[in-house]
């Protein structure tokens, strides 16, 4: 097995069990480890720091998979990796309203770059590493032997994989191909996902909890749901009782697969209008017609996948922020999110602290909201927690 030697004093985020270790960090290499291999660790003076699999052309050279000397990289610890992502998810999402959820979350269930999520009886797994790919045939395995699904589909077709040298890639890797729609459940509402050609892995599973807090919110009114996908707030405002629901998405397919799950629910479609926009500029067209709304939602993609890019996603924020606080009646309710890596929950907060300041109104921060639970941050990535919420009401 290949060596690794890490440079003089770049031990330390190792020794906190952080799982990357990037290009610059490493003094050399010893032997000639191929993508994806299991390589050992060793400290500048040779000193064991883990185990890892090696990436030879990412920035983040080695992901750790783990920091303990006697563990051996094998079938049987995938095994108990995998077993121990699956047990926490059983122990938190333990009713049967829900039907989705994500079974394993890459880095923050100590198996970095592997996203598995399980959408009823289909499994449908997404590979970002290449300690990952070189395990898959096992891992696809080990899914079936601990769960049995009915089908486990790969989508593999994000361009983050170039980074480690992947291709894209998709397409049925286990039992049945899951059909073009399949119904879901998320607390008892239902669903539509196309896990085949839908966005992400067919749902945005972790607003789950913030969804329903949402909910909690409506009191009749008006309600603006901006990057929309397929409605799923839509569809809890409706539920909750919300007079008239305004959907936008630039993406015409989603908003045809939104319209399907306001049927799904049995809700009224007489009391939705739909927008296929840019939100940019559909916000300036409801500002200039004076339109006004008793609650907002913006969830609006990653502007800023890496804090390289935060500055110039702090401007669209503050842009779509600003425009919403305007188009709210007095009293009303912004929920307002970032996924994005580069911008912390502090920065995000100043952000729509200034677009306030900007459009003139007074408002509160009543509520801070994350992932949900089956998206856990482990304490050593904390770049874990990438979502962030404010619920704010104008006062
Ligand atoms: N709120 C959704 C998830 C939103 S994901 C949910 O609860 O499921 C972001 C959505 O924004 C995607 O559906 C994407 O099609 C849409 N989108 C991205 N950029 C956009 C833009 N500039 N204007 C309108 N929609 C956009």
């Amino acid at each position: 097995m290949a060596i690794i030697f890490v440079k003089q004093k770049r031990e330390r985020s190792i020794q906190h069990k952080h799982p990357w270790l990037f290009s610059g960090a490493i003094e050399r290499v010893e032997g000639d480890p191929q993508l994806g291999e299991t390589v050992e660790v060793r400290s500048f003076n040779g000193d064991f720091l883990g185990w890892g699999a090696y990436s030879p052309n990412s920035q983040i050279r080695v992901r750790f998979w783990s920091f303990n000397q006697t563990d051996n990289i094998n079938r049987d610890f995938l095994k108990k990796r995998i077993e121990a992502a699956v047990s926490l998810r059983r122990l938190l999402l333990a009713d049967d309203s829900t039907n989705m959820y994500r079974l394993i979350h890459a880095e923050s269930d100590d198996l970095p770059g592997l996203i598995v999520d399980s959408y009823a009886d289909f499994l449908v797994i997404q590979i970002l590493s290449a300690g990952i790919e070189y395990w898959r045939d096992t891992i696809i395995d080990l899914l079936h032997e601990i769960l049995h699904p009915e089908g486990i589909y790969e989508r593999s077709d994000v361009s983050v994989r170039q980074l480690e040298g992947l291709e894209q890639r998709s397409g049925s890797l286990f039992g049945l191909q899951p059909p073009d729609r399949l119904s879901v459940s998320e607390n008892h509402h239902l669903f539509w996902v196309d896990l085949i050609n839908g966005q992400k892995t067919g749902f945005y599973i972790d607003q789950r909890d913030n969804r329903q807090k949402f909910s909690s919110f409506i009191n009749g009114g008006s309600v603006l749901n901006c990057f929309a996908y397929s409605a799923a707030f839509s569809v809890y405002a409706l539920n909750a009782g919300a007079e008239s629901v305004l959907s936008i998405d630039s993406s015409v397919e989603a908003l045809n697969l939104a319209k399907e799950n306001i049927l799904l629910n049995q809700l009224p479609l007489d009391k939705c209008e739909w927008l296929s926009e840019n939100v940019f500029t559909a916000l300036r067209g409801l500002r200039d017609r004076a339109r006004s709304f008793d609650t907002i939602i913006l969830d609006p993609p990653k502007f800023a996948p890496t804090s390289a890019l935060a500055q110039k996603a702090a401007r669209a924020y503050k842009d779509i922020n600003l425009l919403a606080f305007k188009l709210l009646k007095p009293g009303g309710v912004l929920f307002t999110f970032s996924c994005s890596g580069g911008i912390d929950a502090k920065l995000f907060q100043k952000i729509v602290s200034d677009a306030a300041l900007d459009a003139g109104v007074n408002a509160k921060i009543i509520s801070f909201l994350t992932q949900g639970p089956d998206h856990p941050v482990s304490l050593n990535f904390p770049e874990g927690a990438y979502l962030k919420g404010l619920v704010c009401k104008i006062t």
